[in-house]
């Protein structure tokens, strides 16, 4: 344990403040008890109660003065609850909606370090730890929070805002987004909608690039199979159902799905021409001005993250085969895991994983993709975003990114309405803690992305 004293010097070394449960004002206080609230209920799947969570969260806003109209819980399943809020406006303006989801991925207390518990909202050392810290109960309580704020102020926007609160976003079940635009769409149609997806970075403490992530990858899965009539494996002949698809997969390997950078991929790279050094900023020019060569693509592939926004990626993940450790496998399959760009074809994608697979191997896609549009990059939206961001932290670089994993968001575009992923939450430059262990967030970095997203929801409410 820590003396005061060096408690003192770490958070004077990392510039954060010294910011403890006594420092907060009434407002971060609720906010923090929310999360903390939040954080401490278990919403993992299968046995998870997000309804118990969507249920606390209801508790608060009806005490807070909400009317029981404008504030419903909804179950499609038991323990897979959601809730949904509305704080009226003049109607003027379209509704913004305001979503997170509640449920978080499965953590264990053994697995994380000494003294923290996934599901006990921990502050040590200037961090709060626990699960869904970051991903997306942070979101999910400054929305809650920052709403019964607005309504204890009589503040009337010119649109509704609705807060969703949701299920099953981390398991891809169906009783969250997908059930709410389903069956109550009414409930949560809106003109724009901001969710996760996004994220601040800093480099050494200093708030350096913000996030808006405005589309995704699609997601799918493809069985590379192979089958041998089997036999004896005291008498191998050389056809074998397992070396079959280990020369697939070693084709695979090697093999790179065309670049094709699309127009955020774009909008990015001209963003972080000024982040990077050397050839690297070289070839983000090349793909911001549209005139990149293979020698540019070359070099923006060396890194996995920049790789992954140029182009559509299929990767082994998984690998099974044979029936006994004395007979020739009869079967053989390896699981590729693609993240599809939202403009390339999956058939496409499937013809050319079975032409580099060769015809030893069966290539057949595992249900089909969920395709979305880009959200523009450049509307009143995204300027009033830029606008706020440098406002809060001047000589940040606001990034439009694609997501590269998948979130709700493509269900909202799917559907047309447009959707940015912007949090305002920063993390360092390279920690990535989210589904795994110790996640955590800085007590500065909640507080800060709590009242940027209070002041981006005040500006596109009041139609900014
Ligand atoms: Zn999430």
């Amino acid at each position: 344990m820590k003396t005061p004293i060096s408690i003192a010097l770490v958070v004077f070394a990392l510039g954060l403040p010294a910011a403890s449960a006594q420092s907060l004002s009434p407002h971060q206080q609720l906010t923090r008890d929310i999360y903390r609230e939040l954080v401490e209920i278990r919403t993992v799947h299968p046995d998870g109660d997000n309804t118990a969570a969507a249920r606390a969260m209801a508790r608060r806003l009806l005490e807070a003065g909400f009317d029981a109209k404008d504030v419903e819980v909804l179950e499609p399943h038991p323990l897979k609850g959601n809730v949904v809020v509305r704080l009226r406006g003049t109607g003027e303006l379209k509704p913004l909606l305001l979503l997170a989801h509640l449920d978080v991925v499965e953590a264990k207390a053994e697995d994380w370090s000494d003294g923290l518990d996934p599901f006990k909202f921990t502050e040590r050392d200037g961090f709060y730890y626990g699960r869904g810290v970051i991903d997306d109960k942070a979101m999910a309580a400054i929305f809650v929070a920052n709403l019964i704020k607005a309504k204890r102020e009589g503040w009337q926007p010119k649109r509704d805002v609705i807060v969703a609160l949701t299920a099953d976003e981390e398991t891809g079940g169906h009783n969250g987004v997908a059930w709410l635009l389903k069956n109550r769409r009414e409930l949560v149609d809106a003109a724009v909608a901001l969710n996760e997806g996004g994220g601040g970075q800093y480099r050494k403490g200093k708030p350096h690039v913000q996030s808006v992530q405005v589309s995704e990858k699609m997601y799918l899965s493809f069985d590379f199979e192979a089958t041998h009539p089997g036999g004896h494996s005291s008498q191998p002949g050389r056809e074998n159902a397992i070396y079959d698809v280990a020369a697939a997969l070693e084709r695979l390997s090697h093999f790179d799905l065309p670049a094709r950078p699309n127009e955020a991929m774009r909008a990015m790279a001209a963003q972080l021409v000024e982040v990077e050094t050397g050839e690297m900023a070289k070839a983000l020019a090349a793909v911001a001005a549209n005139r990149a060569t293979n020698e540019d693509y070359r070099v923006l592939s060396r890194s996995a993250r920049y790789n992954s926004q140029l182009r559509t990626t299929c990767v082994a993940t998984r690998i099974e085969g044979g029936h006994a450790d004395n007979a020739l496998p009869q079967r053989a399959k390896a699981t590729v895991n693609c993240r599809i760009l939202p403009g390339d074809d999956p058939d496409f994608i499937g013809s050319e994983l079975q032409r580099v697979a060769g015809d030893r191997v069966k290539v057949s896609p595992r249900g089909s993709a969920r395709k979305s549009e880009p959200t523009d990059s450049q509307s009143p939206f995204m300027k009033t975003i830029e606008r706020l961001s440098v406002a809060m932290w001047p000589g940040v670089t606001v990034v439009p990114v694609m997501g590269t994993g998948a979130t709700d968001g493509s269900r909202l575009r799917n559907v047309g309405i447009p959707v940015y992923g912007v949090s305002g939450l920063f993390v360092e430059s390279g920690e990535n803690r989210l589904h795994g262990r110790d996640e955590r967030i800085s007590v500065k970095a909640f507080y800060e992305g709590a009242e940027f997203l209070d002041r981006l929801v005040r500006a596109l409410g009041n139609g900014e």
